[in-house]
């Protein structure tokens, strides 16, 4: 028989997983169109020297990710649990000054990836062979023709037997066309589904000493009053750096200003010790449009993630709905990826079969 023609859309952590699955079920025929000129899409590690790798996607995993900790088993890829110390900077609100405060002994700790996250991304894509890569490839138009599709991209022109998607679904329906359209109790579905933190603003922060690691200080931070929210320790062994969640409503402010208002915050917290640092970092994902999409109406965080719509293969089975979104349980998190990819495999195998 002849092996079919895969194409997998998006080379985020849902398409280079796929792919590295169905290479060792045998079947090699696969192509990944990526959007980006990067891999990895809401897995995104900066590096450079003397810095730790900054994480501007996906950082944390629990104990209860078992579907991702048996990827990282079979990757080889190690963890480590993050450094909280033992103290908070908490900020109640924005007319009195911030506390440092005990941290309880944490039951669930959290974890990151031993080098980076993307060591995921790169692990997974080794295992390809490049001339299944195609990069810089925004799909635009997939057309059903007979037991065809053909997809177009901005400058090429693909045919696959089948289709793999691994975009967030209110990306999918609303920057791909179909022709036939797809039946419209999908894609109402889809365009409300909202799309884990495609939505946020990190920022990051380098510098050469740990200042914060000392019994009057934290590098832990929790505040009401902003513009960032959330602040952790990003350090590795030998080089040192904070990490934050700012408040996603600046994502309308401009980058220098939202830098200064950041400054002026954590100067509250360190005085001007933070002048110091080496680099500033920041990512407005909304910004992102191969991740990102504005929603029509009010959607709540996770809504229709999972749902049984996406179970389901389109296209007389021969357009398949992955992607983290997709998984049932932790969809969003990169455990929701591996849930999604196994769910995915399964469905192809059972129609090719
Ligand atoms: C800021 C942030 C923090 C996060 N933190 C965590 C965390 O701590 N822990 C955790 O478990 N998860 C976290 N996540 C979620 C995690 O990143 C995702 O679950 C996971 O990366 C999703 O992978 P995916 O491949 O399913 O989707 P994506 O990564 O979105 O991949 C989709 C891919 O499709 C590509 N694409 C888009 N449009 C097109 C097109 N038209 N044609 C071709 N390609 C296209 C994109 O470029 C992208 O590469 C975070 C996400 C963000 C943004």
């Amino acid at each position: 028989m002849k092996t079919p023609e895969i194409v997998i859309i998006g080379g985020g952590f849902s398409g280079l997983l796929i792919a590295y699955w169905l290479q060792k079920e045998g079947l090699r025929n696969i192509q990944i169109l990526e959007a980006r000129n990067r891999l990895g899409g809401r897995i995104y590690t900066l590096r450079s020297d003397h810095e730790p790798p900054i994480e501007m996607g996906a950082t944390w995993l629990g104990k209860k990710h078992r579907n991702l900790l048996q990827l990282l088993d079979e990757l080889d890829i190690d963890i480590y649990q993050q450094y909280m110390g033992d103290k908070a900077y908490y900020e109640p609100m924005s007319v009195s000054p911030p506390q440092l405060v005990e941290l309880p002994p944490n039951d669930e700790p959290s974890y990151r990836i031993e080098g980076g996250t993307d060591r995921i991304i790169q692990k997974l894509a080794n295992s390809l062979h490049q001339g299944q890569i195609h990069s810089g490839q925004t799909v635009k138009t997939i057309r059903k023709t007979g037991t065809k599709l053909e997809i177009k991209t901005e400058s090429d022109f693909f045919k696959a037997d089948y289709i793999i998607s691994t975009l967030p679904p209110k990306l999918l329906v609303d920057s791909i066309d179909f022709s036939p359209s797809l039946p419209e109790k999908f894609t109402d579905i889809a365009s409300q589904t909202h799309t884990w933190m495609a939505d946020s603003i990190k920022i990051a922060m380098t510098f050469d000493k740990p200042f914060w690691r000392n019994p009057e200080s934290s590098g832990t931070i929790f505040s009401n009053v902003g513009p960032v929210n959330e602040m952790y320790d990003h350090s590795d062994n030998t080089h040192f750096a904070l990490k934050g969640f700012m408040n996603n409503a600046y994502h309308a402010v401009a980058r220098d200003q939202r830098k200064q208002l950041v400054m002026e915050q954590l100067r509250r917290f360190y005085g001007d010790k933070v002048d110091s640092y080496q680099s500033y970092r920041e990512l407005v994902w909304q910004k992102e449009s191969f991740s990102y999409s504005k929603y029509e109406q009010h959607i709540i965080p996770h809504q229709n993630n999972g749902h049984i719509r996406f179970q389901e293969p389109l296209f007389d089975n021969r357009l398949l709905i992955a992607g983290s979104e997709t998984a049932t349980e932790f969809p969003g998190y990169m455990d929701g990826v591996v849930e999604s990819a196994r769910r995915t495999i399964r469905q192809l195998k059972k129609i090719l079969s």
